[in-house]
């Protein structure tokens, strides 16, 4: 049976229902015949295959579309059953696990928030699995589709490896490994910009409704998730998004890569703490984080205008680099920095200077996950990965 190309009826089977389920997820409530127009599936496959979904309690009727009783038989909607699974989503930072269960709409039903004052491995990992244990204390096994994990640095999804990860200080950490020891659940470990890039795209904008998006993080360290064709771009050896070690003035100050004149020695929360320390080095009391040099900048302390103003100038110029390459069809724009109007409007002012296309209202949003971007973003790989086969 070539045409089957090494796939069983059953695969099939599956493919279809995932191939279903993703578009209930993006478009639905929705009839059958609807679904069956959008799929190329034949009426026949989709009540089939809808009713074993149904049965599973993953798809349920909600009722009749309005507006067409004179065209004869009333049609049934068909939603997806949001707390039919459920994922736990989990970000390991510099200083805090955050976790949550997540349902299959996105909403984030129960959170967890651990402080770290530790990089050691061991630690973390040992943490992370408490924290895991205890967030789905009171759900049973069978509810839960898997682990989404996203941590800082160039990490190999594929192996769920973390290969480098600077601000962790971690080496080659098998992650997924490790966590599987105890934990006997399908755990996925990715990039956390990348998977707030995700996370942004499915649940805020229909399931993947845009298919080019830029999303760029600014707050301690900088990053980027690219999604094109509707999927997280990785790059070769997983390396893709590292905006922040881009150059921006060739033999300016040393970043933290080791590096002259990157983004991230200009524009990002550890650059703009790092210049603030110079301007106050008389102020011994001062608490050096962003927040409070946010607030100083609000207060129109000139000092505090100036380093902002810069590094959002230097950010605006790097993200029309970015859109002058890619031309994406939205830039989501996440992270504190973002909040300060200094920062805020160099980064507007210089990326529609610089910008080179025709398309003459580039579309930039502020992230609407907000802190929770990266958690609710590890849920919504575990429905790609898993409930959707992708
Ligand atoms: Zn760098």
């Amino acid at each position: 049976m070539s045409y089957l190309k090494g796939k069983s009826m059953s695969d099939l089977r599956e493919d279809n229902s995932a191939k279903i389920i993703e578009i209930v997820l993006k478009s639905g409530p929705l009839s059958r015949s609807e679904i069956s127009n959008i799929s190329g599936l034949t009426k026949a496959s989709v009540s089939t295959i809808t009713r074993q979904l149904i049965d599973e309690g993953l798809l349920e009727e909600t009722g009749f579309q309005e507006g067409n009783k004179s065209v004869g038989r009333k049609r049934k909607n068909i939603d997806i059953v949001s707390e039919a699974k459920y994922v736990i989503g989990v970000e390991i930072g510099v200083k805090t696990i955050k976790s949550g269960i997540i349902d299959l709409k996105g909403n984030l039903l129960n959170e967890l928030k651990i402080s770290l004052n530790t990089k050691s491995e061991k630690t973390i990992i040992n943490k992370t699995i408490d924290v895991i244990k205890k967030i789905s204390a009171n759900f049973k096994k069978n509810e839960i589709l898997g682990v989404g994990i996203g941590a800082t640095g160039i990490i190999d999804n594929n192996k769920g490896v973390v290969i480098k990860s600077p601000n962790l200080n971690w080496n080659n950490v098998n992650l997924k490994k490790e966590i599987e020891k105890q934990i006997s659940l399908p755990i996925l470990i990715d990039n956390n910009v990348r998977l707030m890039a995700l996370g942004e795209n499915r649940f805020c904008y229909n399931w993947g409704e845009i298919p080019r998006m830029l999303f760029i993080h600014a707050g301690y360290g900088i990053g980027c998730g690219i999604i094109l064709n509707g999927e997280l771009y990785y790059g070769y050896k997983f390396g893709a998004g590292e905006l922040g070690h881009t150059i921006v003035i060739p033999d300016g100050p040393t970043c933290t890569c080791g590096k002259n004149g990157c983004l991230e020695a200009f524009s990002s929360g550890h650059a703009i703490i790092s210049n603030y320390e110079e301007v106050k080095a008389d102020s011994k009391n001062y608490l050096f984080e962003i927040n409070n040099i946010i607030l100083e900048d609000e207060n129109g302390i000139n000092y505090a205008n100036e380093i902002m103003s810069k590094a959002g100038k230097y950010m605006g110029v790097s993200i029309s680099n970015l859109l002058n390459l890619l031309a994406p069809d939205l830039v989501v724009l996440h992270g504190e920095l973002f909040d300060s109007e200094s920062y805020y409007s160099n980064v507007e002012k210089y990326l529609k200077s610089n910008f080179f296309g025709v398309n003459d209202k580039i579309l930039t949003k502020r992230s609407k996950l907000n802190e929770k971007a990266a958690v609710i973003g590890a849920g919504a790989l575990i429905i790609d990965r898993i409930l959707l086969k992708k």
